[in-house]
């Protein structure tokens, strides 16, 4: 496997500079970013972020709304704020030096288990045992393991560390997720360029499509809001900024009722002005989020600037060519961008 992967590697940002003193930095910047999210999404945000903040205490030094835009598009954007608070709190107690010890790593903001073995591993080629989907999938299937990787946890865990070298342990962690990423996927497993395959139970029984199990998928809450579009003469869009709350916080959204179970009728809900002077755009989106549902009736307003300022206090007003300085929920910019108020 080890040979399968220095011949086959991708070559990505994150595995370059491995000599550099940043190096490790560089590791948990990637961890961080590839959360949730595909490689392939994170390459040109990672090369913009360490292009800017090249060092954790540079990072630590920036402000959180700029990590914000930064990180913007790439969501989840709690890890964008723990990212933050991680850099300051490296640079606090640790000297600006990202730590190699897994009980040290395990106590900064958004770092778990596996994180945390990742930084070491790939970091700092101390070994320990990082095991991520990929590295689930290549042992549940070698091993012959049926049922859902949940089901399996507890066994897999075990082999992994029973298999984790002592030394190397940067190349073989890279190398088992690699696997898994590129040869040994999900659904187009490529078994036939294998260089498991000698010995992998699944192919060898024919099971691999049957591992691991489907998870039985799970309901998601179906809300309905309606989001209000005020426009001054000059396009200017009137936003306010989120709570510091743990759904999309802090970014920019259009004023909107509460998300509620049951669609809200305009003709019942508050408006600060006359029902007449609103139009229903008719414009309905839909916006999945990992647990809930929301569909977006949005009825738009063209007013003056002093008109509306009095109605909305928590609001601003923000002119159309700076709407691309903030950070604006992903809901918020698809409806901007269906009413021709932003490019992208
Ligand atoms: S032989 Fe197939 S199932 Fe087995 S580890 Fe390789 S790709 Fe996965």
């Amino acid at each position: 496997m080890i040979n399968w992967y220095k011949k086959n590697k991708r070559d990505l940002p994150w595995r370059k500079n491995v000599t550099s003193k940043d190096y490790a930095y560089r590791v948990l910047i990637s961890e961080f970013m590839l959360q949730q999210t595909t490689v392939s999404t994170v390459i040109p945000y990672f090369n913009k972020f360490i292009k800017k903040w090249p060092s954790i205490k540079k990072l630590s030094k920036a402000n959180l709304d700029e990590v914000l835009l930064s990180w913007q598009g790439l969501g989840y954007y709690t890890r964008a704020k723990n990212l933050l608070k991680t850099s300051n709190f490296v640079c606090n107690q640790y000297n600006a030096i990202v730590p190699s010890s897994l009980k040290k790593l395990k106590e900064l903001p958004g770092i778990g288990d596996y994180s945390a073995a990742a930084i070491r591993s790939i970091g700092y080629n101390k070994k320990a045992v990082a095991v991520d989907g990929n590295v689930k999938r290549v042992i549940a299937r070698y091993y012959g393991l049926k049922g859902t990787s949940k089901d399996n946890s507890e066994i897999i865990n075990q082999i992994a560390s029973r298999i984790c070298p002592d030394r190397s342990n940067r190349v073989y962690t890279q190398a088992i997720m690699e696997l898994g990423a590129i040869i040994c996927k999900p659904r187009k497993y490529n078994c036939k360029k294998c260089c498991l395959k000698k010995n992998c139970l699944s192919y060898k029984q024919n099971i691999v499509h049957l591992i691991p199990s489907k998870k039985i998928k799970l309901y998601k809450e179906k809300l309905n809001c309606i989001s209000f579009l005020i426009l001054d003469q000059n396009k200017s869009v009137l936003m306010k900024k989120r709570k510091d709350t743990k759904l999309l916080a802090n970014q920019w959204e259009l004023p909107s009722t509460n998300w509620v179970k049951k669609p809200p009728k305009f003709s019942k809900i508050y408006t600060p002005f006359p029902k007449s002077n609103w139009k229903n755009t008719n414009f309905r989106l839909k916006h999945i989020f990992s647990h809930l549902e929301l569909e977006n009736a949005v009825y738009i307003s063209e007013k003056k600037i002093g008109e509306v300022s009095k109605n909305f206090k928590d609001s601003e007003w923000i002119d159309n060519c700076n709407i691309k300085k903030i950070v604006v929920t992903t809901m918020t910019k698809k409806i901007l961008k269906k009413f021709n108020l932003v490019q992208t």
